[in-house]
Parts: structure tokens; sequence; C-alpha cells
């Protein structure tokens, strides 16, 4: 559901119709997106506006919000046993700015476990279904945070994207999903998977729900390091664009069919052109090495004292720190652990985790190279459509189908999955990478086509 959809009922009904409305819809659902439904408080918040007494650019629209990102007082479970009681006393940069302009919090969407899938497979809460066909996934991580858009079980929603968390979802459930720019979203009170990877952004029905949200939530903060500072506004523009299909980036049939279609409809306006990235062939292995040491060393915090799963019994430090992993983690977060630690170790280090920021430096070039000439590049966001659930049997397929989103977190650019139609009943996403800080570009791109798809 759209913003402007929203705002309708609740000048017919009231907010605190509009609310229980959705709560209901949430509740019958048999989508599983969500963790926590933050019941009580959507409904105070529902009345606050009904009184006027809540303002602001978001006021009395209803948000999800992905599972590992910090609300205060509320659970953030990260879909994980780890922290199943886990309730932060502080809310993430994202979260203030989303309350600061009256922004009501549905609910706390649900997700791979510490974000580490693509298909919600991993979540201790259980598989988020697809809202076109309940036999299949609503993609990964940020699963939850796509599915109730599509099934108007939230009008906005956040996710995060460390390689493809929110295309591929937005993707799968036929919605818009951007990764930003690192640094243009503060990533504190975001609980880490991999730093140097991953970006919170915004999900939404159409690009001016999603621009919105952007505007809400970038901007500086002094408490991410990685912080740009910048602003964002979306400025409408028309104009021409070079435009590189990326040749190392395809998809099956049934995606390569409405991809080439979608591709003609841009040759109608744009000048299309195909480019070549021939790092990316190392791409998909140095982003899950990356991805994975960077996680072994993030993971390290869980240890069962200050807070997280915790075992009633001490005997020895050493096996009460095992003991609480053994029981707190799943196994895809094990295996992570394990690799990424091995990935680290003194006399591997150089074999794999040196070898693998090479590569990232060896995508950041090619790039670099094409944006002289091109002002966005396009591919399909994921090779296929929905997997079935249970479909993506062993881990090393499932990591083969992040291969078109994770150069674009190697490299730290922002990246737009655009809806544009749909395949045997099932929805296919067309990504549109953009240069550094090129949102508004991306943006305007995004529009023109997602209307004309
Ligand atoms: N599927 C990728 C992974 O498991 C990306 C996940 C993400 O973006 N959080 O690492």
């Amino acid at each position: 559901m759209r913003i402007a959809e929203w705002k309708e009922k609740v000048e017919s009904h009231g907010c605190y119709d509009a609310v229980s409305e959705i709560l209901e819809r949430i509740e019958k659902s048999k989508l599983n997106a969500y963790i926590t439904v933050c019941k009580d408080d959507a409904l105070k918040m529902a009345e606050k506006y009904d009184r006027g007494e809540l303002k602001g650019r978001l006021a009395g629209i209803p948000v999800a919000v992905k599972d590992n990102i910090s609300t205060k007082g509320i659970l953030t479970t990260c879909a994980s046993k780890m922290l199943s009681d886990y309730k932060p006393v502080f809310d993430a940069h994202v979260v203030e700015r989303l309350k600061a302009e009256g922004a009501i919090i549905i609910g706390k969407a649900n997700m791979d476990e510490f974000a580490m899938g693509t298909t919600t497979e991993t979540s201790y809460y259980g598989v988020v279904r697809n809202p076109y066909d309940l036999d299949r996934v609503a993609g990964g991580s940020s699963g939850g945070s796509a599915a109730v858009i599509a099934a108007n079980e939230a009008v906005l929603s956040l996710g995060s994207d460390t390689g493809g968390s929110i295309r591929c979802p937005a993707s799968f459930c036929g919605i818009y999903g951007l990764k930003p720019t690192y640094g243009l979203v503060s990533r504190y009170g975001l609980i880490p998977y991999a730093n140097s990877l991953e970006q919170i952004g915004p999900m939404a029905d159409s690009i001016d729900d999603l621009a919105l949200l952007l505007e809400v939530i970038a901007g500086k903060d002094r408490r991410d390091s990685t912080n740009s500072g910048k602003e964002f506004k979306f400025v409408p523009k028309d104009r021409k664009l070079k435009v590189g299909v990326i040749a190392e980036m395809g998809g099956n049939e049934d995606v390569m069919k409405r991809f080439s279609e979608a591709v003609e409809v841009i040759r109608e306006k744009h000048e299309v052109k195909e480019v070549s990235m021939p790092s990316f062939k190392y791409a998909l292995a140095a982003y899950y090495i990356i991805a994975m040491s960077e996680a072994s060393s993030n993971l390290a915090r869980y240890d069962g004292v200050r807070y997280g799963y915790a075992l009633e019994k001490l005997d020895s430090w050493r096996r009460y720190f095992s003991k609480v992993r053994a029981e707190g983690f799943g196994d895809e977060v094990k295996r992570r652990i394990m690799l990424g630690s091995y990935a680290l170790s003194a006399g591997y280090y150089g074999k794999y985790y040196l070898k693998a920021q090479k590569v990232r430096t060896l995508v950041i070039r090619d790039f670099n190279k094409v944006f002289e000439e091109f002002d966005v590049l396009i591919s399909p966001t994921m090779p296929s459509l929905p997997f079935k659930i249970g479909e993506l049997a062993d881990p090393l397929t499932m990591y083969k189908a992040d291969v078109n989103t994770v150069p674009i977190n190697l490299a730290g650019l922002p990246a737009l999955s655009v809806p544009i139609g749909f395949e045997r009943g099932l929805p296919v996403g067309l990504q549109v990478i953009g240069n550094y800080f090129s949102e508004n570009t991306l943006l305007n791109f995004g529009k023109w086509l997602g209307e004309r798809m």
C-alpha cells in the first residue's frame, strides 16, 4: 500500500481504525513476516494522531523495522535464539529519526539469523512465506520487511543489506528496495554482521514513498564513524541516461525473458550498451570470505554473560562460552563463525582474507572505470524467481544466488531493485546500480522504469 492510499484511509476512517485493520490482517496472516508486533504502542500512537498530537513527515504511517535494528524496550532478536529475550536500552539512529517524524512502529520484521542468508530459512522463528505463493520464500535476509509491504501489513519498512538483503526480498516480493551508498545512513544501533559491507535502507511500494523514507533516515550521525554526514533530498529529474548492461550478471530463462523486455523499454528513451566487469567472477568468493571474517569477529561478543542467551549453571568459563554458543546459534551462523575464524587465522590470513581484500580493490576499480562512461548499470536483481521453501538444500547453492548483488557491497555503491512485472505469476526485479551518492539518479530512473513495466 502506498502512503497516498494510507492517507485516504486515515482521512475517512481515522488512524485508529486504519491501524486496527492492519493489526487484524497481521494476526490472520500466514506469512510469518513479524517476530514482534507492537500492538498496544501502535494503537496508542494512532490515537495520538487522531487527537492531532502526532506531527512529522511520517506522522501516523505504520513502519516495520527489521529485527536487527535496535528499538528501545522492544525485543530485537536478530532472529536468533541467542537474542530471543534481548530488549535494547537505546534506539538505533534510524529509529530515532522515524520517531522524530511521527512514524508508528508497527512491528519487528522476521529475517535470516543475524542477516546470514538469502531466504529467511535460517531464522530461529521460521521462514517468511512469499505473498504471491505461500510455498515459496520471500527472499532474504530482510524477507519480513519485504513481505509486509507486498501484503499490506505495513506501509513502509526498513531492511539492511550486507550482500543483497534488501534487494533480494524486494525482487522476490515485487516491491522497491534500496541499498544506499555506504555511509549515507548511520549504522548506529544496527546489530552488526559485516560492518564494512552493510547499510540500512528503505523498502516501499513506490519510489516516492521510498524516497521520503530515505530522506528521513539519511544524514549526519557522529556515533557511526563511517557516516558521511551527507543528507538526502529527492529531486525529480527527467533526463536521458547512458545505461550499461553488465555482461557478467545474468539469470535463468524466466528472469532473462522479463529482463530483456525491460531492456527494450529502457532503449526507447536511454542509450543502452553492454559492459564487461572482469573482476566479478571473483566477487562472490571474495564477498563470502570478507563477510564471514567480519562475522566471526562481531559475533564473539555473544558470551551469555552481559546479555542474550545464558545458562543457569557455570562450571568453567571455557565450557560455559562453548555451551552458550552451541545452544544459542543456528547452523548457518556457526558455519560462518568457523569459516571466518579460519580465513583470519595465522597462516591462512594471506591466502584468504588478504586475497579477498585485493579482489575487493579490483571490483572497485572496475566500477570506477565504467562510471567514467555510464550513468547507471543494470542487471537482474536475482538470477532466478523466488525459490521453493527447502529448495536450496546446501549452503553453497544458497551463496551462489547472491552473485548479482554482492559486488555492489564490496564497492560500497548504491543499488535499487525495481519491480518489472511477473513471470509464472512470480515477481521479477531489475537492479540499478549507480555511482557513489547518486541515489537521485537511481530513484528517478527507477520511477520512470517502474511506471512503464
Ligand atoms: N545472502 C548474503 C549473506 O548471507 C547477504 C545477506 C545480507 O545482505 N545481509 O551474506
